[in-house]
């Protein structure tokens, strides 16, 4: 029977049913072709590998330096909300000793204002600078002034 060589392309005269190839010379030049093309696929998978591999290697880069951006905002807003919160104590202590400072003038008005402005010169309480640590000065002066009423102390 006439069939088409697979390699060639030629017609030949094929003694049996499943024969391919007009020869074996087309039968091999046939496999080395298709070994060929093996090798050149595998090369360019191999190629589209490496460059998976290398995208992959980037999103890991960049996920891991998003993370430490992350943490350094992290840790800005942290110091942030800290000295906020300092800002926020000192503007309290510094209303709380407004109010202790218009309280003691209140003391001073209302009881007798030679008195007490003798103990204001003796213990500066008053100084707002010195009274970070200290307690309250009107209730210092408070005591003071009920000690020397009770007549613990006496006037000078
Ligand atoms: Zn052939």
């Amino acid at each position: 029977m006439t069939k088409k060589c697979q390699s060639c392309g030629k017609a030949f005269e094929a003694s049996r049913n499943d024969a391919k190839y007009c020869s074996d010379t087309c039968k091999t030049k046939h496999y080395q072709q298709r070994q060929k093309k093996k090798a050149e696929v595998e090369k360019v998978q191999a190629r589209q590998d490496q460059r998976d591999q290398n995208i992959k290697n980037q999103v890991v880069k960049i996920e891991q330096e998003n993370a430490s951006i992350k943490s350094q905002i992290t840790w800005s807003e942290n110091e942030i909300s800290r000295l906020e919160n300092e800002n926020r104590k000192l503007v309290f202590e510094i209303k709380a000793q407004e109010k202790s400072r218009s309280q003691i003038d209140r003391i001073i008005r209302a009881d007798d204002g030679h008195i007490c402005r003798n103990f204001l010169d003796k213990k500066p309480y008053y100084d707002i600078s010195l009274s970070r640590s200290l307690p309250d000065p009107y209730f210092l002066y408070k005591k003071e002034i009920d000690d020397f009423k009770r007549g613990k102390t006496k006037r000078t």
